[in-house]
């Protein structure tokens, strides 16, 4: 198995910085013995102008098959190896993958203790593997490389030169080019996609492969197209790793959703508006119609559910007649923000008696929740795929069942009166579905239906006479013979 690397420079960004980068360097061959082989790295090329590094990896196929053979159910210390054996000889892409992570570690954790200015930046990056087996053909392959910046040339290699009618191997010719990616970047987007398309049956021996996963698809495998066929297949189709690296995966990306997003939008709508007097951006008029719900239902103990950075859970606060409140979000690092905003290590024990923050999804239903007056679920449901709403429903309004649920979301027809905004266009990327006024009644009657609850609906901003309002609200209230029924 063979693979090099290559970038280009100039006098001021010598390409031979690429052997500071890979802490190879250009003029000492480089070999290390592996369990199931050896690893050479070289440089065929290297001057300012052309650097390229090659790792040329010699598979001792009898050292693997032995050692493959050796390792018992006690487990042989050699975990490295254990993996790899399968009912081929061996996997060859998997094999590459171990030896660019073992070769390369602090490449592709971005570390160059000598040039600490180096890792951070992109560089015009050449990648080309003369054989890769890939299950999918060079149509995957682009699927897989594209999304994450590179320019991809996949050529299918023959089964044989000289007789062409055999058709393609399952085989071909890769060739990357980027100028956006780092040399980590790409290592790292090597490491997991070389044995996703290899595609060869591993016996994994345990979890960390999810752990490894993770580490090395940090920034790029979170909404990439294909993260269901690169998780599946890396993990071997064990489904129950598939599934946990799938759920932890949705963590982070809902982590890195930033709900700043949608109060710049609001702004921008409200700058458009351009009335004389300057009316509060929606979000705080959101949160003054919330307030006003929760007060006319009298309710004392509240859920803020997906609370997220806690401007709400702050405004409660203020409120006296609100003796609890709870917010609850699936992400950790909304909760961290939120427990900065509130104060929450500097809060005198009273006030800090009122408020918590739970970590929890409300996709499952969760007894902490049990018993409280009210819940709030403002600008949340529209976060969830739609095929989850129904767990939510039931978490909330099946389990938790306060006797009111406030639930907010954005009217999609307003959206034609946001400039800003191009036609068709959610206003925030990790909204998974906006709904028009209809659409919104047609959920929420269903659910009061299932669930013994009444609604009711209150525009929040300017309620435009053709598009009506911006934001939409619901107000559930549970009805006495139900709660009877359910008591
Ligand atoms: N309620 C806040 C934040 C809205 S952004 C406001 O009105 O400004 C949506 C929030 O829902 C995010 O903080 C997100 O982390 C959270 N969220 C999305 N899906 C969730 C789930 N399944 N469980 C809990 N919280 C979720």
């Amino acid at each position: 198995m063979f693979l090099t690397i290559s970038t280009t420079g100039d006098e001021q960004h010598p390409a031979t910085d690429l052997g500071f980068l890979l802490y190879k360097h250009p003029d000492n061959p480089f070999s290390t013995k592996l369990s199931y082989g050896t690893a050479h790295v070289l440089y065929p090329e290297a001057d300012a102008r052309r650097c390229t590094a090659a790792l040329l990896l010699e598979v001792d196929a009898v050292a693997l098959v032995r050692k493959g053979k050796g390792k018992g159910r006690g487990g042989a210390p050699d975990a490295a190896l254990a993996q790899y054996v399968n009912d081929r000889p061996y996997a060859a892409s998997s094999l590459l993958a171990v030896a660019l992570s073992g070769v390369f570690s602090s490449a592709m954790k971005g570390v160059c203790r000598a040039r600490p200015d180096l890792p951070g930046q992109a560089r015009p990056l050449r990648v080309e593997v003369p054989a890769l087996p890939a299950r999918g053909g060079p149509e995957l392959v682009r699927r897989l490389f594209e999304p994450l910046g590179w320019t991809v040339t996949a050529e299918p290699v023959p089964l044989d030169t000289e007789f062409p009618e055999w058709g393609a191997s399952r085989y071909v010719r890769l060739a990357l080019d980027s100028t956006a990616l780092t040399v980590a970047e790409a290592l790292r987007h090597l490491y997991v996609l070389l044995p996703v398309l290899d595609d060869a049956k591993h016996y994994w021996v345990s979890s960390d492969e999810v752990d490894k996963l993770l580490r090395a698809g940090e920034g790029w495998l979170p909404g990439h197209p294909e993260q269901k066929l690169i998780t599946s297949r890396y993990l071997s189709r064990r489904w129950s790793l598939t599934r946990q690296a799938t759920e932890r995966l949705e963590l982070v990306r809902l982590a890195e959703a930033d709900d700043s997003e949608v109060e710049t939008i609001d702004n921008a709508v409200e700058a458009e508006t351009g009335t004389e007097e300057k009316p509060a951006p929606l979000a705080e008029q959101r949160r003054d119609a919330i307030l006003t719900a929760l007060t006319r239902s009298g309710a004392a103990r509240v859920l803020d559910l997906g609370c997220g950075q806690g401007q709400l859970v702050q405004r409660l606060l203020k409120d006296p007649a609100f003796t609890e409140i709870v917010g609850v979000d699936v992400s950790v690092r909304a909760l961290t923000i939120a427990a900065r905003r509130l104060k929450l290590d500097r809060m005198g024990e009273r006030q800090a008696s009122r408020v918590t923050l739970l970590q929890g999804s409300l996709a499952y239903t969760d007894r902490r929740l049990a018993g409280y007056d009210a819940a709030v679920l403002s600008e949340v449901v529209e976060h969830l795929d739609l095929p989850r709403l129904p767990a939510l429903e039931y978490a909330v309004f099946g389990a938790a069942r306060p006797r009111t649920v406030v639930v907010t979301t954005p009217n999609v027809e307003y959206n034609v009166r946001w400039e800003s905004l191009p036609a068709g266009h959610v206003r925030h990327g990790d909204h998974r579905f906006e709904w028009t006024r209809a659409q919104f009644r047609a959920w929420a009657e269903e659910v009061a239906g299932r669930h013994g609850y009444t609604v009711a609906y209150e525009p929040v901003g300017p309620d435009d006479p053709e598009v009506g309002p911006p934001t939409q609200m619901a107000v559930f209230t549970l009805t006495v013979a139900k709660e009877a029924k359910a008591a």
